[in-house]
């Protein structure tokens, strides 16, 4: 059956669909919607409720909508509504011819406002924002009546086309729902539906100085639409008695279904817009797709592919209460599609000369290289070796400790590909005391890495050749905050307080090999030893530009960090 794996329904949302289904209810049919505000870019909470949406439909062969909550013009604009569409695309989801707005219902749902005015269940009210707060009561307390809520139909009517018309200024008079000033659950105390804002809207222009209130747009939206599970997170719950009552009120031809999921947490990161669009404006990031973001246009930007954010929001599963998800599940995931996908190339981040004093000078041989050992399909490549190469500074220690195996003086080394080294020298600047280059002799017996006498090496490091290797910038990111909950904060202190002050390194200097010199913007390689390097849209002829998306799981970083 649908959205089953071999034990059942795979969670609590499809469990309850399936029982829709089987018991006929909205004759079968499975519609539902992602509906974000364009107020901001998506980020990965938003990708978990993406695959849940789409996904559900897609097992029950309905359809899910793409539809913009935009009813509040201040904070939203055209920007987001295209870097969404791009994003839900990307993701690898497909809203077809079903893509709305709920800009678009303004004058259905100004309509309903005024039926539940004749009804009785809708007034004018001429309190301030204040005193509405104030009116409202708390959890221990009871709200009070507004002075206004008696206000007969034909004055109600009156004064809300009267708001429409513009004649009051902002924050002077809302519409509100007449329900209950002493419910339990606070947002039933007679919830503003209208406000006045005049401000102009990105499609509707300065067609209306009023605006529906999310409660009041959503369910309507949902119902116009013909949704059947209307899902979202768990802080609507409360909602759900608002979204229920509005649709009784009015008789709607149908009344969705809304069921709360726990919203995605991840350690070291922050979800809200709020705190997103904080990070952007006061800059912080470069803009919402610096790789550090956890926007999906910034992870898109790191090397981030779809098949790896789908596959995590998946193992995360859909949850009835909140917790927190560990960011190394979300690079668990990632690694194991780009083991799968990434090509093997050679780079060095930190290049240390060296001079291969028994190898011919001006000769330059190709060597063989293996692109991807999981993709046989892959094939190989060459790669130039010459006298003069670079590798890693960390791959040298003058004075090693036990277990550090790579290059040190005396110590022989295979080189990835190529031959064993065994270092004979160490050239110092003079001044600084900072090594410089390393002499090394070469066996030409050793070609392809292994010896024919069978003497073994205990470590293989990368390299590139010197004059034949590219330079490129890498830019190597951390978390983006330096703690797991970045919301750890004592009183009175701000989320920023908690920002890690080295979430970028910029390496300017870095040499990876020549068949780099055409590298694709967006493309993932994995850089031997190193991690995974996604190519930067900045990149330019003659320097590509490289973004860090994960380390490898690195042994001796291990070992070090217990010594
Ligand atoms: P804000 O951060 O301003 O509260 P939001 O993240 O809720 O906004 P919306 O555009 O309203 O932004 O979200 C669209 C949909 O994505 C909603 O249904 C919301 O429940 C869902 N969503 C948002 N954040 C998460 C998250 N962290 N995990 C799962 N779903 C989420
Ligand atoms: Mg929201």
């Amino acid at each position: 059956m649908a959205g089953e794996t071999s034990g059942g329904p795979r969670d609590f949302i499809r469990q309850r669909i399936a029982d829709d289904v089987a018991a006929g209810r909205n004759d079968g049919h499975v519609v539902t919607r992602f509906p974000p505000e364009p107020n901001g870019y998506l980020h990965i909470g938003h990708a978990k409720s993406i695959c849940l949406n789409f996904g559900v439909a897609r097992e029950w062969g309905g359809r899910c909508h793409l539809r913009f909550d935009d009813t509040n013009p201040t904070a939203e604009d055209v920007e987001y509504v295209e870097s969404i569409q791009r994003d839900v695309r990307w993701l690898g989801f497909d809203w077809g011819e079903h893509l709305y707005f709920a800009s678009d219902y303004y004058q259905r749902l100004h309509d309903d406002a005024v039926e539940l005015i004749r009804r009785g269940k809708a007034y004018v009210c001429d309190l301030t924002g204040d005193q509405v707060r104030e009116y409202r009561g708390t959890l221990k307390e009871p709200g009070r009546n507004s002075p206004w809520r008696d206000r007969g139909v034909e004055e109600n009517l009156d004064l809300f086309a009267r708001m429409r018309a513009g004649e009051f200024a902002p924050g002077s008079r809302t519409l509100r729902a007449k329900i209950d000033m002493s419910s339990p659950v606070i947002v039933m105390r007679d919830p503003v539906i209208y406000r006045i804002q005049k401000a102009h809207h990105h499609r509707t222009g300065d067609q209306w100085c009023i605006y529906p209130m999310y409660d009041f747009a959503h369910c309507l939206s949902d119902m116009i639409e013909g949704i059947t599970h209307s899902l979202c997170t768990l802080e609507f719950s409360d909602n759900r008695t608002v979204y229920d009552w509005i649709l009784d009120q009015l008789d709607t031809p149908c009344h969705p279904q809304q069921i709360e999921f726990a919203r995605l947490n991840l350690t070291y990161t922050v979800m809200s817009k709020r705190v997103l669009k904080r990070l952007v404006e006061e800059g912080h990031v470069k803009d919402w797709d610096d790789p550090r973001m956890p926007t999906l246009s910034g992870m898109r930007r790191r090397g981030y592919t779809p098949e790896a954010i789908r596959e995590f929001c998946e193992s995360v599963g859909i949850a009835r209460s909140d917790n927190t998800v560990q960011f190394e599940q979300l690079e668990f995931c990632l690694r194991k599609d780009l083991n799968l996908k990434a090509p093997r190339v050679m780079a060095v981040l930190e290049p240390l000369r060296v001079v291969i004093e028994n190898y011919p000078e001006g000769q330059v041989e190709q060597l063989e290289a293996v692109n991807n050992p999981e993709d046989p399909a892959a094939g190989t490549r060459h790669v130039p070796f010459s006298r003069v190469i670079y590798v890693e500074r960390e791959d040298f220690m003058e004075n090693p400790p036990n277990k550090f195996f790579r290059l040190a003086p005396g110590r022989e080394v295979r080189l990835r590909y190529a031959y064993f080294i065994t270092c004979k020298e160490v050239v110092k600047d003079p001044e600084t005391g900072e090594v410089v280059e390393l002499r090394c002799t070469y066996d030409p017996a050793t070609r392809g890495g292994d010896a024919p006498d069978g003497r073994k090496v205990k470590a293989t490091i990368h390299w590139v050749a010197a004059e034949q290797s590219l330079a490129a910038e890498v830019r190597v990111y951390e978390h983006l905050f330096a703690k797991a909950d970045p919301y750890d904060l004592p009183p009175g202190g701000d989320v920023m307080d908690n920002l890690n002050p080295s979430s970028l390194r910029v390496l300017t200097d870095c040499r990876v090999e020549p068949c780099l010199a055409d590298a694709q913007a967006g493309v993932c390689y994995q850089f031997e030893r190193k991690g995974y390097f996604a190519v930067d849209s900045d990149s330019r002829p003659g320097k590509v530009v490289f973004n860090r998306t994960a380390t490898l799981r690195d042994t001796w970083a291990k070992v070090a960090s217990k010594q």
